[in-house]
């Protein structure tokens, strides 16, 4: 059966990488998730005391090399033959990533690596470019979505169940901060590409949801 591309965009904390992982497990394709690798550029931005210095930054790229090991706990980034996975899932860590996000050299060096990871087609990739930037031709892309409070309180809970203690309201005013930052950069910014497939999961189980992505890939499949 012929494989295609599955961009998955959307807004940080809809459930992006939850969908992602499970369509490619359905559909027995590999799973990347762009988020971690943008984390993982942050975590050795951070490393090497370079926030913030966008020159530094861009001169660090040449050192930062990005790989995924499968573990029993599923994906996790490497940074440099290092599994960085439990660093990389803070709030601290991923506004950094949004913010070496908005560096254009840093998207060409990440955006390279994703499309030679798709060369072979047969994948699942999430971000907030892929369906227009990484892959403008995937055979199907979907735009997530959900209102941001439903989002807020989805993170609030995640963050709860590794322990943390954060306030609905700073996680809320996270959400609405990153949302702007990634709609807003001059480079590749956040949009839907004209073609996506909007799922807005607000008021959706996560059964149903992919119950409903399940289909769109079958239909999409059936159409090759
Ligand atoms: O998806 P995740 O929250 O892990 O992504 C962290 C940050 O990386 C996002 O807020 C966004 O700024 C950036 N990112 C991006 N392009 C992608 C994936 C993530 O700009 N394809």
């Amino acid at each position: 059966m012929r494989k295609i591309i599955v961009a998955i965009d959307g807004y940080s904390s809809c459930g992006k990488s939850t969908v992602a992982k499970q369509l490619a497990q359905y559909a027995g394709y590999t799973y990347v998730d762009t988020g971690a690798m943008y984390r993982a550029v942050a975590l050795a931005v951070s490393r090497a005391g370079v926030a913030g210095d966008e020159k530094q930054i861009i001169a660090l790229l040449p050192q930062i090399k990005i790989s995924f090991i499968q573990t029993s706990n599923g994906q996790h980034v490497c940074l440099n033959g290092e599994d960085v996975e439990s660093h990389i899932r803070t709030i601290e860590i991923g506004n950094m990533a949004s913010q070496v996000a908005v560096i254009g050299e840093v998207r060409h060096f990440l955006v390279n690596q994703q499309q030679e990871l798709g060369e072979a087609k047969g994948i699942v990739m999430d971000g907030r470019d892929i369906g227009t930037v990484v892959f403008p031709n995937a055979e199907l892309k979907l735009f997530l979505t959900a209102r941001p409070e439903v989002r807020a309180q989805r993170r609030l809970l995640e963050l709860q169940e590794k322990g943390e203690h954060p306030v609905y309201e700073d996680v809320l005013h996270d959400v609405n901060d990153r949302d702007y930052r990634d709609t807003h950069r001059a480079e590749s910014p956040l949009r839907q590409a004209q073609d996506a497939i909007v799922v807005d999961n607000s008021n959706m189980t996560k059964e149903e949801q992919m119950l409903q992505i399940q289909r769109l890939f079958d239909d999409c499949i059936n159409r090759q």
